[in-house]
């Protein structure tokens, strides 16, 4: 079974649990309306079935998130906001091994990576905290004679997350409560192959104290997503998953007139310098590349190795490869699960063919467990002679897939990497602080690592990519998404002394 499988409807005398919307507190699964399957990727087996929002359902849940912001949560004071998010901290703690669990079981990742998506989660609630301080606006008394200007950040309004399936939790959770925190109300629509934790989310996020209304979930896709992106009474969309998604959600978002940030795919190169310490850069590799079974938005894709670095580096990752310990993410000690569909298979299985027929050389080859475990199993690849033109270059494989590209100078992997249409990340390991200081300078990438591999900043930083990788200027935490769910409002004033002269026809004679 793919893991698109659309109905009509659930089938008659289905025992499988069907996942509805969230709205307005309620859930809301319409009998007839378009239901897709949620698989376990490490059986393959079906475990719920998701009710999609029709546009009329997306409209009820605007209408009373608009209700709920106006009358009650644009109106909850500084004090009440901090003390709601705290809460919902406490809460996401006392639900961490259900949120685990849910993670295991829908996206396939191991118990391990989910726990750590969780604290990546946290963390990043962690960081919108301090939206007391980053959030009070600026003043200037005696600007001009008597006049003092102050401006001052408030909510949007009704505004929607588009979240991806590879986080089902972490992205949800950071543009959420992001959102929350500048005053306003959210609809979250997550990914329809993880929509569990999404729901658990939100169940939470109204024991802490939000107004049920203020925080609802819509299950769906494209057409859940057009009618967000269309109503008028959304004010802006905060969307991450691929870039061809995130170029529709951005052009349509703003046609509508909406402030939108669409985050979108990657292809993050790693060069590895001669000079770099060899067993430490190997290890790093296979953790960046194959963690997450390589579905992480700042994977490593390419090991882009100068001059006599590549053949060292392919031997020290081809020996570790046999270590990782693949199977489902339940299992006890498991360091790779599955990828997250069938269709996702064998869109993989299919590049690496493809490589291979252009001339790529398949080094370990990850295929022949599609066909030794259930699920969708892929084993983790290493390819060499990797360049542009490849399918195994061009295109974003978004699984457990690393590429060797081979390159004689620094200069010429700088390049490589700055012609590339993706800039999410990039990362350099080097012992030579000149080396690293020139390529964090000029390499075109929102997120740089030197000796890191998944350079995902610290939470209170600006997090998002350059390029084809982000669409719109905002990150998704830090003092960047403050301001993308605000919009400033400027206060000139003036209190006239008894007796003093009014304003000139000249313009700004005040000031
Ligand atoms: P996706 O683009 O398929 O889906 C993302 C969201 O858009 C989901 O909620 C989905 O239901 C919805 N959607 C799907 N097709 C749509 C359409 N035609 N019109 C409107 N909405 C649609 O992405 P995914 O497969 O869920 O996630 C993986 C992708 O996300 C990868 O490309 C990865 O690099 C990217 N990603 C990027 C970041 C980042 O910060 N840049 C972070 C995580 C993931």
């Amino acid at each position: 079974m793919a893991g698109t499988e659309v109905h009509a409807s659930p089938p008659p005398g289905d025992s499988v649990p069907l996942i509805g919307s969230l709205i307005g507190g309620k859930t809301v699964a319409d009998p007839a309306a378009t239901v897709t399957d949620v698989f376990d990727p490490a059986t393959g087996e079906v475990t719920g079935r998701v009710a999609h929002a029709a546009p009329e359902l997306v409209g009820e849940a605007v209408r009373l998130a608009t209700d709920a912001w106006r009358t009650a949560w644009r109106e909850a004071s500084q004090k009440d906001r901090f003390a709601v998010l705290m809460r919902l901290r406490e809460l996401l703690l006392a639900h961490r091994g259900q949120f685990v669990d849910l993670i295991v079981s829908e996206h396939g990742k191991s118990a391990a990576d989910a726990d750590g998506e969780f604290a990546r989660a946290l963390d990043g609630l962690d960081s919108v905290l301090s939206f007391p301080v980053s959030l009070q606006g600026g003043s200037f008394g005696q600007v001009a004679s008597g006049i003092d200007v102050r401006s001052t950040l408030h909510p949007l309004g009704v505004v929607t997350t588009i979240t991806p399936f590879n986080f089902p939790l972490m992205i949800p959770l950071w543009s959420g409560a992001v959102a929350l925190a500048c005053g306003n109300a959210v609809l979250n629509k997550p990914s329809p192959k993880v929509p569990s934790a999404a729901v658990l989310l939100a169940e939470l996020v109204h024991r802490a104290g939000v107004p049920a209304e203020a925080y609802g979930v819509l299950h769906g896709d494209a057409s859940t997503v057009d009618a967000l992106l269309d109503h008028r009474g959304v004010a802006a969309v905060s969307f991450v998953g691929s870039t061809p998604v995130a170029e529709h959600v951005y052009a349509r978002g703003c046609t509508a007139g909406k402030r939108v940030q669409a985050m979108g795919g990657a292809k993050n190169h790693l060069v590895v310098m001669p000079d770099c310490d060899l067993p430490f850069t190997a290890a790093s590799l296979v953790a960046g590349a194959y963690g997450s079974t390589g579905q992480r938005c700042m994977a490593a894709a390419l090991a882009v190795a100068v001059g006599e670095a590549a053949d060292a580096l392919r031997e020290a990752i081809a020996a570790r490869i046999p270590a990782i310990k693949v199977g489902p993410g339940r299992e006890p000690g498991c360091e790779m699960g599955p990828v997250i569909s069938r269709e996702s298979q064998r869109r993989i299985i299919d590049l690496i063919g493809q490589g291979e027929r252009e001339g790529v050389e398949v080094v370990v080859d990850g295929r022949p467990l599609a066909e030794e475990l259930h699920g969708f199993f892929v084993g983790p690849t290493l390819l060499d002679h990797v360049r542009p033109g490849t399918a195994v270059y061009d295109r974003e494989i978004f699984g457990p897939v690393l590429g060797i590209v081979r390159v004689d100078t620094l200069q010429e992997a700088i390049a490589l990497i700055n012609a590339n249409p993706y800039g999410n990340g990039a990362s350099i390991f080097t012992g030579s602080g000149g080396a690293a200081r020139l390529f964090e300078r000029t390499v075109d990438a929102g997120m740089v690592g030197v000796n890191i591999p998944v350079p995902v900043p610290v939470n209170s930083f600006t997090t998002g990519g350059w390029k084809a990788s982000a669409f719109g200027a905002h990150g998704l935490l830090g003092p960047e998404a403050f301001r993308f769910f605000t919009r400033a409002k400027t206060v000139t004033t003036r209190w006239p002394q008894t007796g003093a002269a009014g304003m000139g026809m000249a313009f700004n004679p005040g000031i």
